[in-house]
C-alpha cells in the first residue's frame, strides 16, 4: 500500500499514519519530521529549512524533492509507504509521479479552520523520536514525557498561533490543489476528521478498503 495524507497542518494526518503504520507495518515518512530533525542537528539542510518552518512557509520544492527520492529509495520503502505532510505542491506531486513512484490511495483529512487553531494549540512533540500527542484528545501518561521513548514533550515553535494562521494560509493556496489533482487520478478519498482519533481511524480504514 503506497499512501498519501493529505490536510491541513492539525489535521490528523500524523497521528493517523502512526496508527496505520503499525497496523499495515510499512513506515511513515513526514517531511516535517525529517526537517525537524536536520534543524536540530544543524546541518546544512536544517539551515536552510528553518527560517522557512519558523514563519509558516513551505520549504522550497527542491529541498524536498530531493529528500523524499531518497528516503523512498530505502530498503524498507520496497513493500509501501505511508507519506505525512508531502507532497504540499503540485510541483512536488509532479515530481514524485515524474519519478516512477506509484500512489494507490490519497486519504484527505478535512478539519475546519477553526477547529485546527484550536487542535494545535493543545499539541505536543516529542523532542526526541518526533510522536505527536495532545492533551485533550491524544494525552501522553505523563504530560511532560512521551509514552513511547520518554523523550521530552515540547510545544512546536510553528503551533504559536500566528504562525499557524500563516500556515492555513499556505494550506489553502499551494496544497489544497492537490485535492484536484489526484481526484482527477481516482485516487482521492475524503475523510471528515472527528474529535476522537479512532473515530478517523475507523474512516481512515473504510477509505483504504474501498
Ligand atoms: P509538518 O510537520 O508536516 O506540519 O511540517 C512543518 C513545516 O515543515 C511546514 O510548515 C513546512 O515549513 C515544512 N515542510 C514539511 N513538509 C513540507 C513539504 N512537503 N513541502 C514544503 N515544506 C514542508
Amino acid at each position: 500500500m503506497r499512501l498519501i495524507l493529505l490536510g491541513a497542518p492539525g489535521a490528523g494526518k500524523g497521528t493517523q499514519a502512526e496508527i496505520i503504520c503499525e497496523k499495515l507495518s510499512i513506515p511513515a515518512i513526514s517531511t516535517g519530521n525529517i526537517l525537524r530533525e536536520a534543524v536540530k542537528n544543524g546541518t546544512e539542510m536544517g539551515q536552510k529549512a528553518k527560517s522557512f518552518i519558523d514563519s509558516g512557509k513551505l520549504v522550497p520544492d527542491e529541498v524536498i524533492i530531493s529528500i523524499i527520492k531518497e528516503r523512498l529509495g530505502e530498503p524498507d520503502c520496497a513493500g509501501g509507504f505511508i507519506l505525512d505532510g508531502v507532497p504540499r505542491t503540485v510541483v512536488q506531486a509532479e515530481a514524485i509521479e515524474k519519478a516512477g513512484i506509484e500512489i494507490d490511495k490519497v486519504i484527505d483529512i478535512e478539519v475546519a479552520d477553526e477547529a485546527i487553531v484550536k487542535r494545535l494549540s493543545g499539541r505536543r512533540v516529542c523532542s526526541s523520536c518526533g510522536a505527536s500527542y495532545h492533551t485533550i484528545y491524544k494525552p501522553s501518561a505523563d504530560p511532560t514525557k512521551c509514552d513511547r521513548c520518554g523523550g521530552e514533550l515540547i510545544v512546536r515553535k510553528d503551533d504559536e498561533p500566528s504562525t499557524v494562521l500563516e500556515r492555513l494560509r499556505t494550506y489553502h493556496e499551494q496544497t489544497e490543489p492537490l485535492k484536484d489533482f489526484y481526484a482527477a487520478r481516482g485516487k482521492l478519498a475524503v475523510v471528515e476528521g472527528q474529535e476522537e482519533v479512532a473515530d478517523t481511524t475507523a474512516l481512515v480504514f473504510k477509505a483504504l478498503e474501498a
